[in-house]
């Protein structure tokens, strides 16, 4: 295992972790931000044309250190 670790990156509004996912392939990558979702979601769609979903990845870590 080398890359990411989610444990790495917290605290911010804009750094959310995002799934992207595509409809029409196996397509699929995890991203920080929902901007760089948006982004590969366009760069998906532009060279295959394929429809993009970008489903927001829940916190896992801290139950009850923050309350909305
Ligand atoms: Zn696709």
């Amino acid at each position: 295992m080398s890359g990411d670790d989610p444990a790495l990156e917290q605290g911010e509004d804009d750094s959310k972790q995002f799934l992207v996912r595509c409809e029409s392939c196996s397509f699929e990558r995890s991203t920080d931000g929902r901007e760089e979702a948006t982004r590969l979601g366009n760069i998906h769609h532009r060279e295959t044309g394929h429809e993009i979903v970008a489903l927001e990845v829940p916190p896992s870590v801290e139950p009850d250190s923050e309350t909305k």
